[in-house]
């Protein structure tokens, strides 16, 4: 029966696939496909962990002591029994053979459809054996950590089908159905991971437009829709699910007319595209000869191939936290060493080809924990509490560590140091002193460093309410939207529950930022925007008539946003700014 869930629109476009639910906690498994002739080495590699769990399990129970509690040697006979489970076993040997997920994919898979089935059960005690089996499937999972796929390298990540597919609905049944990701909640960190598979598609029941998970999903430029509240319980594993990214809905089940209707609007899409595809050369002038600056965000540093695809003249934030996320778990260390940062830093700059590449230094907190779930469970208000440069000036070793290696990889080529969330004159002093620390000490060392451009963050209120005092320090500034109108309207920005009241035209936050501009643009210092509100083509209109001339966005916005640029006569946008401005509800001009 098809049925629909709403939610809020992401990233644009029409992503039709069978969905992957992916639990939030498994987010970190590997997700690829692997070669038809290596479905039997991989179903041996489950098999394998599987009798390894078995045997030690039974190692167990021999020898537990006699006076061992009954429940427990119970309980191991429970783990035995689940381990041969027949529906477990057959279950991956399909994703595996018919799928060619690979073993870890397709034993989460298959421990998420038997989940849902406990879920479902009546009786209380049966219901309860679901943990037993998150157990069992985390066993063989850490054995086959242990042991190394057989294959070297994934032959083909997740859906990458769609970039040659678009028809999978007639190929129903084969590897090269597109697929779409649907899950509870992902964590940016664990987006990432994503970002290679190529997934048609994604959803999920939680978060905001401009949650850090938003925003990753957006950069890899596929249909995304975000807080559709319970998707993850509504959908099953496989179900058809038509992702409507412009409108925020997810289609479950399609009908053939629904399909038909869906289908064309796709292709409509890409036609729309490859229109775009034509501005690639043009240069970012409006009507009235204003040359435009545009820029791009990424979150590593090959990221930067895009970035020049998409005729990006630099680099206007790099967010390097994402650098800094979810090593523990994959055993990388807690945080990326001098080294490590340097050369990443490097590969960014080498990788724009002389153009500028502004580093912004580390955002950690929010919804952008070190590690996974941690933020909760420390504050409240993580959002309010110790985040991007608050962080970094905690820890100053860990803060020096990242400015030497700016520092370093600015010999490579030219460099805009960005720092984020300051909003106090003591903040910018100690940030400016340990600049200077982290030059003198490789100045002293005799070690190389590179001449770097200083940038504040315009996010909190109460900086856009003191531009004098970051004009003194800085050499420009970039107006963070994103947090900007969290932190003025005081709405986290990733709960989907207030998502209606996250309002980028409120009077109050279109008076900060058209007032930043303004007074950039007076003072002759560098002013742009590199929240997602430089991406929206329904503001672009608007940022030119307030005077802004650089933007900064996902490499995958900037045709559109050019597109925008080139019917804009910024002269005449001027007056009609000012009225936009003057209005109580803006958004109704626009
Ligand atoms: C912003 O706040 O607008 C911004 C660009 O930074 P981030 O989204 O990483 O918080
Ligand atoms: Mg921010």
């Amino acid at each position: 029966m098809t049925f629909s869930v709403h939610g809020l629109a992401v990233s644009r476009g029409i992503a039709i696939g069978r969905a992957v639910l992916v639990a939030s906690s498994r987010a970190d498994v590997a997700h690829y496909f692997i070669d038809a002739d290596k479905t039997d080495a991989e179903i041996t590699r489950v098999r394998v962990a599987r009798n390894a769990v078995m045997e030690e399990i039974t190692r167990v129970q021999q020898d537990l002591p006699r006076d061992a509690p009954h429940e427990l040697a119970a309980l191991l006979d429970v783990h035995l029994m689940l381990l041969q489970d027949e529906q477990l076993i057959s279950g991956v040997k399909h994703w595996i053979a018919e799928r060619h997920y690979n073993a870890e994919w397709a034993l989460t898979t298959q421990y998420e459809v038997i989940a849902r089935q406990f879920d479902e059960m009546e009786d209380e005690y049966l219901r309860e054996r679901k943990a037993d089996l998150e157990q069992v499937v985390e066993r063989i999972l850490r054995r086959m950590k242990g042991a190394p796929s057989p294959m070297q390298q994934p032959t083909r990540q997740a859906g990458a089908s769609r970039k040659d597919s678009n028809q999978g609905l007639l190929l129903d049944d084969t590897v090269d159905v597109p697929l779409v990701l649907i899950a509870h909640d992902i964590s940016p960190a664990d987006m990432l991971q994503f970002k290679q598979s190529l997934f048609a598609g994604f959803a999920t029941d939680v978060g905001g437009k401009t949650s850090h998970t938003a925003i990753v999903a957006r950069s890899m430029d596929i249909p995304a829709v975000v807080g559709a509240r319970s998707a993850s319980q509504l959908i099953k594993q496989d179900d058809w699910v038509i992702i409507d990214g412009d409108m925020g809905v997810l289609i479950v089940d399609p009908s053939p007319i629904i399909l038909a209707e869906y289908g064309f609007k796709q292709r409509q899409g890409e036609l729309e595209r490859e229109r775009l595809n034509r501005l690639k050369h043009t240069p970012a002038l409006t009507i009235d000869g204003q040359r435009i600056e545009l820029l791009a965000n990424i979150e590593m540093p090959e990221d930067t191939a895009g970035a020049v695809n998409a005729g990006a003249v630099g680099v206007g934030l790099f967010r390097t936290e994402f650098l800094f996320m979810g090593r523990e778990s994959k055993g990388l260390g807690k945080l990326p060493d001098e080294e490590e940062q340097y050369l990443a830093y490097r590969k960014a700059i080498e990788g724009m080809h002389g153009l500028p590449v502004t580093i912004r230094t580390v955002d950690i907190g929010a919804d952008k924990p070190l590690e996974r779930g941690k933020s909760q469970e420390t504050h409240l208000n993580p959002a309010l509490g110790l985040r991007a440069i608050r962080w970094s000036l905690a820890d100053p070793p860990m803060f020096l560590t990242q400015l030497r290696a700016i520092l370093r990889a600015a010999v490579h080529g030219p460099v805009n140091l960005l720092v984020p969330m300051l909003a106090h004159a003591t903040e910018i002093r100690q940030t400016l002193a340990l600049i200077d620390h982290a030059r003198a000490g490789l100045d002293n060392k005799g070690i190389p460093n590179g001449p770097v451009r200083l940038g504040a963050m315009i996010e909190i209120p109460a900086a856009a309410l003191t531009l004098k005092l970051f004009l003194k320090y800085f050499d420009f500034l970039s107006i963070g939207t994103n947090d900007l109108i969290q932190y003025t309207l005081a709405i986290d920005r990733a709960d989907e529950s207030v998502s209606h009241l996250y309002d980028p035209c409120h009077p109050a936050v279109l008076r900060l930022i058209a007032d930043t501009i303004a007074e950039c643009n007076a003072q002759g210092k560098s002013v742009s925007v590199c929240g997602e509100m430089a991406g929206d083509v329904n503001m672009t209109r608007l940022l030119l008539g307030m005077g802004l001339r650089s933007f900064s966005m996902h490499p995958s916005q900037i045709l559109a946003v050019k597109q925008q640029i080139l019917r804009a006569d910024a002269g005449k946008l001027q007056a009609w700014a000012r009225q936009v401005l003057d209005s109580e509800e803006p958004a109704l001009l626009l």
